[in-house]
């Protein structure tokens, strides 16, 4: 493993954190999505970091893509904003980039990372959360088009997308029984439902989609026909890698904020940092920083040398969601009463970070990973 990390990769995640700070804090959007804000961070360029220039991209490594998306999630506080981003790149665009045929690519792959049409991704249905591949959506061939039936739930970015990375079921045969699909919010029979409030990432619009005889054109295929279980497979690797690489910065903004609160709030005439029950509390949350940087470089790594990275990402999200909510919580305790307030934006932090430990795949469901992992290793 060797992630040296540049000069010239210093400087960009420098120049992402210092464009975050002054342009994607606006405080009247943590509630809505901020169209003023979405074209910055398209004419900052960041929507293709990893994509080629033959699209619009900037054509950088992963590890470089980590960088800047950890000292995005550093200097911009709007949570909710950020996913809108990942969910764009790391589970839409990105999908089309790795999976698409020419068609696909030279249709949609331009104007995405131009940010002129937004990407979401639909898998999870009403009956399947967890166990997404019991889903019901299904799509049948009518020659020179597929139709496609059901209903998605909680479809990050729905309200906003243009564009749908859609699962659906293809055949009867266990090994290949989905496929997924480019979908277009204007295609005949596609419908996007009313807003879905959530307790936070209010920045992130979220709807149910419905699919009724949803007409979508055969060459509007992603991948393999019958092979989406793959494309699935690696839209969670991505996701669990890229959409917790801003947590990192999260983090560690959150811990300057503690520290420096400690050191200037007095009780018993004295800082309450020099309480050892509120300085560990900041240990532990340097600990939790380091552990998951190392561990997202390491990822990064792996992608950079094309490897696969299934069991390291199921363990960075883990570890990473249950640290990223207890240095949230942590921080509402060491703030006391005015942590409580809304007016100290640390109690928006935690209701942002309490939704990590359920998208992706449940903290839980990391576990059955890893552990069947691990186990058909041994056996
Ligand atoms: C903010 C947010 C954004 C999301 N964005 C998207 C999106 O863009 N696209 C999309 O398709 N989906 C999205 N989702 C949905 C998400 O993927 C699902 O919520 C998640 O997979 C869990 O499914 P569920 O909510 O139905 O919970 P369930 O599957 O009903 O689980 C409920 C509880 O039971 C536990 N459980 C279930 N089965 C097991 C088991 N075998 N072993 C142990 N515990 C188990 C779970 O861990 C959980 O604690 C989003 C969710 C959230 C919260």
């Amino acid at each position: 493993m060797d992630f040296l990390i540049s000069e010239e990769q210093i400087m960009l995640k420098k120049e992402m954190m210092t464009f975050a700070k002054n342009h994607l804090n606006d405080k009247d959007s943590m509630e809505t999505f901020s169209k003023d804000m979405w074209q910055a961070i398209c004419d900052f360029g960041l929507l293709g970091v990893t994509v080629s220039e033959e699209y619009g991209g900037l054509g950088e490594s992963y590890l470089t893509a980590a960088l800047m998306f950890e000292g995005l999630g550093y200097a911009c506080h709007n949570n909710g904003f950020i996913f809108v981003i990942n969910n764009h790149i790391w589970v839409s665009q990105n999908l089309i980039y790795l999976y698409g045929n020419k068609h696909l690519k030279d249709k949609y792959l331009a104007i995405m990372v131009a940010g002129q049409k937004i990407g979401a991704i639909a898998i999870t249905e009403a009956e399947a959360g967890s166990d997404a591949m019991n889903m019901a959506t299904h799509a049948e061939d009518k020659g020179d088009y597929y139709v496609l039936n059901g209903t998605k739930m909680f479809i990050s970015n729905g309200p906003i997308a243009d564009i749908f990375i859609v699962f659906a079921v293809t055949s009867e045969d266990s090994f290949k029984r989905y496929t997924a699909f480019v979908v277009e919010k204007d295609f005949e029979g596609f419908q996007v439902c009313e807003d879905i409030k959530k307790m936070g990432l209010g920045a992130c619009p979220t709807s149910e989609i419905v699919m009724d005889n949803c007409k979508v054109p055969k060459e509007n295929v992603l991948g393999t026909f019958n092979m989406g279980a793959n494309i699935l497979t690696a839209a969670l690797e991505w996701e669990r890698c890229y959409e917790f690489a801003p947590h990192v910065g999260v983090m560690q903004r959150i811990m300057e904020r503690c520290i420096e609160h400690a050191n200037s709030r007095k009780q018993f005439s004295r800082f309450i940092g020099d309480n050892q029950a509120i300085s560990h509390k900041i240990a532990d949350m340097q600990v939790s920083i380091e552990l998951s940087r190392l561990m997202l470089y390491k990822i990064a790594w792996l992608k950079d040398q094309g490897k696969s990275a299934f069991m390291e990402t199921s363990i960075f999200k883990l570890y990473i969601s249950e640290n990223y909510i207890k240095t949230c919580r942590d921080a509402l305790q060491i703030f006391g009463a005015y942590g409580y307030t809304c007016e100290y934006d640390i109690e928006r932090e935690l209701r942002d970070a309490l939704a990590c430990s359920i998208y992706s795949g449940t903290n839980e469901m990391q576990k059955n990973t890893i552990y069947n992992m691990i186990r058909s290793r041994a056996l």
